[in-house]
């Protein structure tokens, strides 16, 4: 065996040495199946059978504002979907007699294609949202909110 390889091994046992140490004294489910991995001796759960592994994570994960920003990007893109589905199915039903304001259906398509890609670039750019300050992280949600209500809003002013 050679020495990155003792090293790796080495790493690996100490890793294992912590997990178990940690179990011993607290009650951690298991990820997978939420089994209660307190005073395990092993590096697997015995329910399901996953490897374990111990892990640092953010005390605050700085969901919030990105989960409510796209939130406001989804039911913009939800509701502009919709009424595009509205839009096709009554104009493949109804006799507009050539009068149907073909425009609409390209003013719907195009909020459709910007909300998708819009909720698209927030997925994306979610780290770089996350490490914006708070402040800023909850601006980035309002505007998320306010470009979907804008559009809409923009949408029903055109149409009507
Ligand atoms: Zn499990």
């Amino acid at each position: 065996m050679n020495v990155e390889d003792q090293v790796a091994q080495g790493e690996v046992a100490e890793h294992d040495a912590r997990l178990r140490a940690h179990l011993a004294g607290h009650d951690e489910l298991c990820p997978m199946c939420e089994y209660n991995l307190r005073g395990l001796t092993g590096t697997v759960c015995p329910e399901c059978g996953e490897a374990l592994r111990l892990r640092v994570s953010l005390s605050e994960p700085k969901m919030a504002a990105f989960l409510c920003g796209l939130i406001g990007l989804s039911v913009g893109f939800g509701f502009s979907g919709i009424i595009l589905v509205v839009a096709v199915v009554s104009l493949l039903l109804q006799d507009f007699g050539g009068g149907f304001p073909y425009w609409v259906l390209v003013a719907l398509v195009s909020q459709f294609v910007i909300e998708g890609l819009a909720m698209w670039l927030w997925l994306v750019r979610r780290n770089w949202i996350r490490r914006r300050s708070r402040g800023q992280r909850w601006a980035l949600a309002a505007a998320a909110w306010g470009y979907s209500i804008g559009l809409t809003v923009l949408f029903f002013t055109l149409v009507s």
